[in-house]
């Protein structure tokens, strides 16, 4: 943690202790425990460069989680600054209800060509849990919209341990216990199939031989029951919010075959994965899937602004064609929001530009040569990895893969080392999970990676 003196001499001590007295006192964070945070002095980024977060003393760390799963190039890249600038030279905001604006004109455009092919329309939101409401909206309705009326297609299937973000729908299709289970009372029910977690396989099986028999549960359901099913939400290649599992490879693919065959509409959350992440633009792209509703956030601005799309086919499009009452009636205040839109087109800029996807595929390989040597250190049971996501699994028993009680906190006091040695993490119950920004270098996945090293080292 370097401290750069220009920083001191022009925040004063005073104005650094009163900006935590506030925070302490105004602020209510989320997903914060926020007895311990009132306890700590919080950590408050001031400034961001290229990879590299500032805090108000000067603190230099690693980005390690991409500010949340967001940010794709860096921060400050010139191209999103002016990009966001020379839209504010025009309009920050105008509406989409009545009225369209070139930014999210282009946008549409630009995001279909790059979308899986099939996927047409492009239907706005501000983040990802608002892409995942759209989307399931747009399912039942479309359900109902068929002729004859199919009124009877409304449930949903969702993998467990899903996450589909914080509102009161995308809960419902989550399987997060410590987050929603003290709202059910508010959420609709959704039918629940086993997660992919190879690590931890709930059927005791290994992959390839397995076949993928986990996904047999869905066959029989959609095969017996698909009259009542109006579709299956997944995070297509990798449940991050689980703690980064992985599907082997041919699961989605099955999830695509068996959902066209039962006449079942496939809902990919790529709220997470989108835009480059996985090492493909769309996680769906590893396996040539298109789905029925896309959702994609997070990356979107490459990490700018909240912002976020749900992309969907031309058939569904059409079947909200018509009289008035077959009128889509979703939309926020900020939808399409014009500096969203300018930054999400200068994101795509800087893809073709740095050749990103290149660049990521690269990274990726290194990415994963440097965690290996982490599979040595007691307490690392599994590594799982897609592209730039990766997740340590820490075990208190790598024989028997019995898991640290949550109680004693192992990722988040990995974590806590990590920021001593300036490096930003977040972890997942006992999951460590480096969620890098694309644009980080070989030897700044390195520094990181030395980091996380050191740190569960000094737990071991
Ligand atoms: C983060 C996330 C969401 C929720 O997005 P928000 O922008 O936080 O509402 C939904 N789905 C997945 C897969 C996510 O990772």
């Amino acid at each position: 943690m370097k401290r750069s003196k220009k920083k001191e001499e022009n925040n004063t001590p005073l104005s650094s202790a009163k900006l935590s007295k506030w925070d302490r006192q105004y602020v209510w964070h989320p997903f914060t425990q926020m007895q311990e945070w009132e306890q700590e002095d919080p950590l408050i980024i001031e400034k961001g460069e290229g990879i590299y977060l500032y805090d108000i003393h000067g603190n230099k760390y690693l980005d390690g989680s991409s500010s949340i799963w967001v940010n794709l190039h860096g921060h400050r890249h010139r191209t999103l600054d002016t990009a966001i600038q020379n839209q504010l030279g025009n309009i920050a905001h105008s509406t989409l209800l009545g009225a369209a604006s070139p930014p999210s004109i282009v946008l549409a455009k630009e995001l279909v060509k790059i979308a899986p092919r099939g996927l047409t329309r492009v239907f706005y939101s501000d983040d990802g849990s608002t892409a995942v409401e759209v989307a399931l909206k747009m399912a039942i309705q479309y359900w109902q919209q068929q002729r004859p009326p199919q009124k009877k297609k409304k449930t949903f299937v969702r993998l467990d341990v899903a996450y589909h973000g914080d509102t009161v729908g995308s809960m419902s299709v989550g399987g997060i216990s410590l987050f929603h289970e003290r709202f059910q009372p508010l959420l609709f029910p959704a039918i629940a199939l086993d997660a992919p977690y190879c690590y931890r396989c709930p059927l005791h099986l290994r992959f390839p031989s397995c076949r993928t028999a986990c996904l047999d549960p869905l066959e029989d359901l959609l095969s017996t029951r698909h009259g009542q099913i109006a579709g299956v939400v997944i995070e297509p290649m990798v449940q991050a919010v689980a703690g980064i599992i992985t599907q082997p490879p041919g699961y989605l693919s099955r999830v695509r075959a068996l959902c066209t065959k039962y006449d079942v509409l496939l809902i990919a959350d790529e709220v997470a994965t989108g835009f480059g992440r996985t090492g493909t633009m769309f996680a769906c792209d590893h396996e040539r899937v298109t789905p029925d509703l896309l959702c994609v956030a997070k990356g979107l601005t490459g990490g700018y602004l909240p912002l976020a799309a749900t992309l969907t086919t031309e058939n569904i499009y059409k079947a909200f064609l018509g009289e008035p009452g077959k009128t889509f009636f979703h939309g926020h205040s900020y939808t399409g929001n014009a500096l969203g839109c300018a930054a999400a087109l200068a994101n795509l800029e800087i893809f073709k530009k740095e050749k990103t996807l290149v660049q990521v595929r690269k990274r990726s390989g290194m990415l994963q040569t440097l965690l290996k040597p982490l599979a040595e250190l007691p307490i690392v049971g599994d590594i799982r990895q897609c592209g730039m996501m990766a997740g340590i699994e820490l075990v208190k028993n790598r024989e028997t893969r019995e898991a640290f009680p949550l109680s004693e906190r192992m990722g988040y006091r990995v974590a806590a080392e990590c920021r001593r040695h300036g490096l930003l993490i977040r972890p997942i119950g006992n999951i460590v999970v480096l969620v890098p920004p694309l644009a980080a270098t070989e030897r700044q996945l390195r520094k990181m990676v030395n980091i996380v090293t050191k740190s569960c080292r000094i737990l071991c």
